[in-house]
């Protein structure tokens, strides 16, 4: 079976299980697991910013970054702004208005960034009563649900917010792709932004495991914060070792999760009745107006696994266990269902 519905199928391997099995470990709630602090130091150098915390989830990353912003701010009605293609708006039941009670102000477009005028009026207005204070601008690098593409510089965004008085939170589960397919550092991605999250369990193949990133006080807030969510976890330095097995070993290599990408939207799109975007990163995203659905489970049937973005698109994500062999199968796959129809 050729498993392409996401890169987080992945399972560890036996050179990352061995890492786990031989970490040194303490009780992590009591700040004593020395492979947890690790990480922390490690992801946090990488990052650019001085501290971070280690999380279950990206999802727990998230929702922690923003609610460190909302709770800062000096007024009950705030307002987060976020893409209305983003996981924080997508994929996480809402959790920012669920328990931020914030406002979530969504903005569209192609690029992942917003457009500054219209947040720039909003900045204008909130003077006026009638109007939730903007608090958060949500980013996403790469953004997943536009096909995992790299986001454009986030500088001239981040210096609007922060004269605006608007924190930034960097949804950067992804962050390693863009910076792989860039060539920039992490922390260069990051640099402006307030609050990071990053997920291991991505492309980077670990089984557990992310980190929220920022200044010493946010940090301390949102180790607070994670015990609040139930988050707090013991002798976490088995998973923690994984994601530093992760983020040592297998940072470099997505370049060619990213080539391999690149070669099946090609092959995708060679194939009549079939389009495929470029890929930025590790997603294709292929157009098949209508047969989604119909396609997912023929592939399906034919030992493919993909999944469907909606009726019109099919999502395919190339990750560590996909070499090109996979490839070049999955691509059989698609050429034999597209001719049977
Ligand atoms: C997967 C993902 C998350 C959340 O990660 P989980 O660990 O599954 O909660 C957050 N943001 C983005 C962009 C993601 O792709």
């Amino acid at each position: 079976v050729i498993d392409l519905r996401s890169d987080t199928v992945t399972r560890p391997s036996a050179q990352m299980r061995a890492a786990m099995s031989a970490a040194e470990v303490g009780d992590d709630v009591y700040g004593e697991d020395p492979t947890v602090r690790a990480l922390e130091e490690e992801v946090a150098g990488l990052l650019g910013k001085p501290a971070a915390v280690f999380v279950p989830s990206g999802t727990m990353g998230n929702l922690i970054g923003c609610l460190v912003a909302i709770g800062s701010a000096n007024t009950l009605s705030t307002e987060v702004w976020a893409h209305s293609a983003s996981h924080v708006v997508g994929h996480e039941q809402g959790a920012v208005s669920v328990l931020g009670r914030a406002f979530v102000h969504t903005f569209g477009g192609t690029t992942g960034l917003p457009d500054l005028a219209p947040l720039e009026q909003r900045v204008a207005g909130s003077g006026d009563i009638h109007r939730a204070t903007p608090r958060l601008l949500c980013l996403e690098n790469t953004i997943g649900d536009l096909g995992g593409r790299v986001l454009p510089p986030i500088e001239p965004v981040v210096e609007f917010a922060h004269r605006s008085g608007i924190s930034v939170h960097l949804d950067g589960a992804r962050l390693w792709n863009a910076a792989a397919a860039t060539g920039r550092t992490p922390a260069s991605l990051a640099f402006g932004a307030d609050t990071v999250s990053t997920c291991f369990s991505k492309g980077l193949g670990a089984p557990v495991g992310s980190t929220m990133t920022g200044d010493v006080a946010s940090i301390e807030a949102g180790r607070r914060l994670r015990k609040l969510l139930g988050g707090g976890m013991r002798q976490a330095g088995v998973i923690a070792a994984g994601a530093l097995y992760a983020l040592r070993h297998n940072r470099e290599r997505l370049v060619d999760d990213h080539a391999r990408a690149k070669r099946l939207a090609a092959g995708i799109a060679e194939l009549p009745g079939f389009t495929a975007d470029e890929p930025d990163t590790n997603i294709v995203i292929a157009h098949v107006p209508g047969r989604a659905a119909e396609l997912v489970d023929a592939w399906r049937s034919a030992g493919l696994l993909v999944g469907a973005m909606g009726p019109d698109q099919i999502r395919l994500v190339v990750h560590l266990e996909i070499d090109d062999a996979a490839i070049d199968n999955a691509l059989v796959v698609i050429s034999g269902a597209s001719r049977r129809s």
